[in-house]
């Protein structure tokens, strides 16, 4: 895996790669001014962990302070990955947080964010991306970018694919469970009530989703008593019950009436 594959896949932002190696304790980088997906040998330059630029035809790039921060606290680390992949930044740009949604993407999860889209370009910022990263293999930092890092290059390009890949499967996944969310938003509504409600839900095929959703949930029939002997019955006995009630009720109040009121007429006659 190259940066030009990268490039060839569009996952990322193809001018703006900066990968590194570390031998002892020199750095090697690509230029700033370099064309990423042609690099030469004369594209890579030489630098120091102070981010002192040693060797090399061309100036070392302004982020070169990201690898160099990394390389000091971790020695375990040979190479560096650093790019402004589309689909992750997406992601940070939403405060969505990287999950692994397929089993490669597990590898660099958890992933630590850094929440600065400040560009790495001098000691305090590469030493906070360094402490956000701590000892995992990769970090994303928010509406800017990720990097990944590996024990060699290879390591740190593969990692970088699969996180990548990862949250491009992740945004899809997030569209469609979004689009099921706002079906069923819709369906608890009705007829043109439920499109005014849920904007979006305006195609022929949603509708006929949100129709089937409706079905399944059971459609009462409405049946005229006129043309149904048995409602007709049933609805002829309800009535004549409730006029039995409240004859009933009726008749009671009469009686307490004159049973309470002889006393009365004790009293008035005597
Ligand atoms: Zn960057």
């Amino acid at each position: 895996m190259s940066a030009a594959e990268l490039k060839r896949r569009g996952d990322t932002h193809s001018q703006t790669e900066l990968c590194s190696i570390r031998v002892d304790d020199r750095i090697l980088i690509n230029i700033g001014s370099c064309q990423r997906s042609r690099l030469t040998v004369d594209d890579i330059c030489v630098i120091d962990l102070e981010a002192n630029q040693i060797e090399g035809k061309g100036n070392a790039p302004l982020e070169r302070h990201l690898h160099c921060g990394i390389y000091r606290v971790r020695s375990d680390v040979k190479a560096i990955v650093h790019a402004h992949p589309k689909w992750s930044t997406l992601l940070t740009m939403v405060g969505e947080s990287y999950k692994p949604v397929y089993a490669q993407g597990s590898l660099v999860h958890p992933v630590p964010l850094l929440d600065s889209p400040n560009s790495i370009n001098n000691r305090a910022m590469a030493d906070r991306l360094a402490a956000t990263l701590a000892d995992r293999p990769a970090a994303l930092m928010k509406s800017h970018g990720a990097v990944t890092v590996g024990k060699d290059i290879v390591e740190a390009f593969v990692l970088a694919n699969y996180m990548e890949e990862n949250a491009y499967r992740q945004y899809m996944a997030l569209q469609i469970s979004s689009a099921r969310r706002r079906s069923r938003y819709a369906a608890r509504s009705s007829g043109t009530r439920a499109s005014s409600r849920a904007p979006g839900i305006t195609s022929a095929r949603s509708w006929v989703e949100l129709a089937s959703l409706r079905i399944a949930r059971g459609v009462k029939q409405r049946t005229d008593p006129a043309v149904c002997p048995r409602r007709q019955m049933l609805a002829a006995r309800a009535t004549e019950s409730r006029r039995r009630r409240r004859r009933q009720v009726a008749g009671t109040a009469r009686q307490t009436v004159s049973a309470q009121s002889v006393p009365w007429r004790a009293v008035q006659t005597t």
